[in-house]
């Protein structure tokens, strides 16, 4: 195999106010770091655990500038690309560590752009000062998630949706993807282009798709092909260059999760862990064999990680005591710890049977005991302690004991309110159908589907007492509201919760009416949340019956929900606008060293001249010229130099505007989408479509196309896409650049959208 080139590793530390210098130390040549834990006395005496570890790497970068970074990181790999080396630079690293900061950057601010745009552009920096060379550039952007192939460039209006899965095909050039887009750009702002759809995609995917964008691996490619504009012969050269965006690298404990946050850990756990083979085998020079093929993720790779490939990672870590310890394991593990010994004790005490005690337990003890089931039934005793095995034994009869007094209370409390009708009781059951009090599915009349009064309520096997994570079920806000507003129901939240279901219940004739029309009415008002029980709704005035016209409510919007966005917005445009001063004033001195220039050109040309005529002076071949002939050249040379420095300083002002142009852009999008979203909602969809609307509903505030729940009229559309324009004129071109980007972004949701529809009609 030649020799293979090395991998170079570094490590970027996430700047923190919280240091834990007695834990990091750097080598003093900032090429090794040393990693060191305190020992966890709590664990006990025998202790295995690892304490110290050291690391020799390239470099640590410590409050590093994203400059510093690209510099010390990407910029030779890029630079070796032209000359046929491919490369990969991979962010390795737990979730929040900045590794997407490192390759992406934020999209807020130029300055902290990260390896990305920087690569490109200096990849186009580099084809122009090779003006001899043909070289094109193409793009592309791949992102794998539970080992599946995703397309993050495949929205673009002229690359369709692939009809079959994406492959992983390997022929004498290398690695390619089947299926995946490619993209020629002949620019930079093309390639920027791609990167932000690209990044979008990446955004709204997480949304729409439901995947966590830290879950997956994201690589973009940056594919160089050149030759020789001047010889014929020489042959193409290729290369690509990956830049990998992995996925966090906490292994999320296998214990706790399940479904799909298991099939995410265990795929990621795993294609890092063939990542890691892959890279140790290739650090050892006897290999032969790779294993490239085990996962996606080093296959995708495999013609840019080994050989004479430029190969860098860069682990993002966190400097903080508390993210390098993992807490949230130690805790577990101290907890499983307790147990065990409380069982060793358990043990010891059968075998020496001193501390057994075989009386049957006394009154006092058994009230004891009775009382901590109850209270942690309530929840206001976390744990019961394991004393003996005839304790333990007292405990489950006790939750026995607890469980049917329960019952029998719930039970009766219905009673007192309705009559209990045995649910195979057909004849019973039809009488009072006859009598109008339930339809047929024995739901009760005027009730909404499915929320029949004392049917398919919480399981028994619900746990009690501890209030459940999710959302309060209907019940519970309905308890909760006759608590608050004094209703004399009996019937609490609780203990409709431990109703069994082999009884259905109908309305008892005598009292039942008045207080079930309340309840029916609180019932249908439930839709919408309670006031005291939805913090988190907006305050709104009621609606008025006419919408307001858009550009008076875009200044509403602005202020409220809007104002973060709208703050960005003008922060970024501001920006811009200096830039542009700048760049403008650039060019002003760029046109007068110019004009200086071409005077000096003419003086001297007047002197040379001056000089032909008089006859030229010349001293064994050396010209002879004069002082101000002298003066002239020398200016000529330093106003030459001026020029190349401003303009070099034009070209990445200019660069810089069209990056911050992007920002704007995107802004712009995101002030008119959420504007679009918000008017929608405040004046147009019927409130009991905002159901799946609002927060915990089924659909995701903010990433909506409003428009395509309920599509405005044609004119309204076209009035509205007519203000866009008036309302901010940034030029036609960021029109359809906005146009584009609306569009793909309600292609995205639209499925979501019809998705969270369907679950709202279907509760
Ligand atoms: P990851 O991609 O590893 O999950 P991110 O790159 O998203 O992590 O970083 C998490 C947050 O920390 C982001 O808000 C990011 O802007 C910020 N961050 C990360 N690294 C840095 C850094 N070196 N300087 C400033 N902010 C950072
Ligand atoms: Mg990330």
């Amino acid at each position: 195999m030649g020799t293979r080139k090395k991998v170079h590793t570094f490590v970027r530390v996430k700047p923190t106010d919280d240091f834990a210098h007695e834990m990091i130390k750097y080598g003093d040549d900032n090429k090794s770091i040393d990693i060191h834990l305190k020992k966890d006395t709590r664990r006990g005496v025998v202790n295995n655990q690892q304490t110290d570890w050291s690391f020799k790497l390239d470099g640590v970068l410590h409050n590093a500038s994203q400059d510093l970074v690209y510099e010390t990181v990407a910029k030779d790999v890029v630079a070796q690309a032209l000359d046929g080396y491919n490369g990969t630079i991979m962010c390795y690293g737990q979730t929040g560590a900045g590794k997407t900061y490192t390759m992406t950057g934020t999209t807020e601010n130029y300055k902290h752009r990260g390896i990305l745009p920087r690569a490109l552009q200096q990849v186009f920096r580099m084809i122009e000062e090779r003006p001899t060379h043909a070289i094109t550039v193409r793009v592309s952007y791949l992102e794998i998630y539970n080992e599946s192939l995703f397309d993050l460039l495949s929205t673009l209006p002229y690359v369709g949706p692939s009809v079959t899965p994406m492959t992983i095909v390997e022929n004498p050039q290398g690695v390619f993807i089947k299926g995946l887009s490619v993209h020629l750009t002949s620019q930079e702002e093309d390639a920027f282009s791609l990167l932000f759809e690209g990044e979008t995609n990446r955004i709204i995917a997480s949304h729409t798709m439901n995947k966590n964008s830290s879950r997956s691996h994201c690589i973009f490619t940056i594919y160089v092909e050149a030759h020789s504009r001047t010889l014929s012969d020489e042959k193409y050269i290729t290369s690509k260059i990956n830049l990998v965006d992995l996925a966090g690298s906490e292994r999320l404990g296998k214990s706790g999760s399940e479904g799909r946050v298991l099939k995410e850990a265990t795929y990621i756990n795993k294609s890092l862990s063939f990542l890691e083979q892959a890279i140790i085998a290739l650090g050892d020079q006897k290999r032969e064999h790779i294993p490239f093929r085990q996962c996606k993720l080093t296959h995708a790779l495999k013609d840019s990680l080994g050989g004479n490939c430029n190969m860098v990672l860069l682990t993002n870590i966190y400097g903080e005591a508390a993210q390098l310890e993992e807490t949230r394991m130690v805790k577990n593990l101290e907890k499983e710890l307790a147990l065990l010994k409380q069982e060793l004790a358990i043990h010891d005490s059968l075998a020496n049977r001193t501390l057994v005690n075989y009386d049957p337990m006394d009154e006092i003890q058994i009230a004891e005991i009775n009382s901590q089931v109850r209270r942690y039934l309530e929840g206001t005793l976390d744990e019961i302690d394991i004393i003996n095995l005839r304790q333990i034994q007292e405990v489950f009869n006790q939750f026995r004991v607890v469980l049917s007094q329960q019952e029998q209370e719930v039970e009766s409390a219905l009673r007192r309110k309705y009559t209990l009708i045995d649910k195979n009781d057909f004849a019973a059951i039809s009488a009072v159908q006859k009598a109008g009090l339930v339809d047929v599915d024995g739901h009760l009349v005027g009730e909404p589907d499915g929320q029949g009064f004392g049917l398919g309520v919480t399981p028994f096997s619900a746990k009690p007492g501890k209030k459940s994570k999710s959302k309060k079920t209907f019940k519970e806000q309905l308890s909760s509201s006759a608590r608050k507003e004094g209703a004399s129901s009996p019937v609490s939240g609780k203990e409709l919760d431990v109703s069994t279901s082999k009884t259905q219940l109908t309305p008892s004739s005598k009292e039942g009416d008045v207080k079930d029309m309340t309840i029916r009415e609180r019932e249908t008002s439930s839709i919408e949340p309670l006031p005291s029980d939805s913090p988190k709704e907006e305050l709104r005035p009621p609606r008025p019956s006419t919408p307001p016209p858009k550009p008076v409510a875009f200044e509403d919007f602005k202020n409220e929900r809007g104002s973060e966005i709208n703050r960005i917005f003008k922060e970024n445009k501001s920006i811009l606008n200096e830039r542009r001063k700048r760049a403008s004033e650039t060019t002003q001195r760029i046109n007068a060293i110019k004009r200086e220039m071409d005077v000096t050109k003419e003086a001297l040309n007047f002197q040379k001249s001056l000089r032909e005529k008089q006859g030229e002076y010349e001293n064994k071949g050396l010209m002879i010229i004069d002082e101000e002939e002298f003066l002239l050249i020398l200016k000529l040379k330093d106003l030459k130099k001026q020029y190349r420095t401003e303009y070099q300083d034009l070209r990445d002002l200019r660069a810089e505007i069209q990056y911050c142009q992007h920002l704007v852009d995107q802004c712009r999008h995101r002030l008119l989408t959420e504007f679009d979203i918000w008017y929608n909602e405040s004046f147009f969809i019927p409130e009991d479509l905002q159901v799946a609307l609002k927060p915990g509903g089924s659909i995701r505030p903010g990433m909506v196309p409003v428009s395509r729940i309920m599509s405005l009229g044609e004119d309204a559309q076209d009035k509205f896409s007519q203000l866009q324009q008036v309302l901010l004129p940034e030029g036609p071109d960021s029109v359809a650049f906005y146009n584009a980007k609306v569009k793909t972004e309600q292609k995205h949701n639209y499925l979501k959208t019809m998705m969270g529809l369907q679950q709202a009609h279907r509760k």
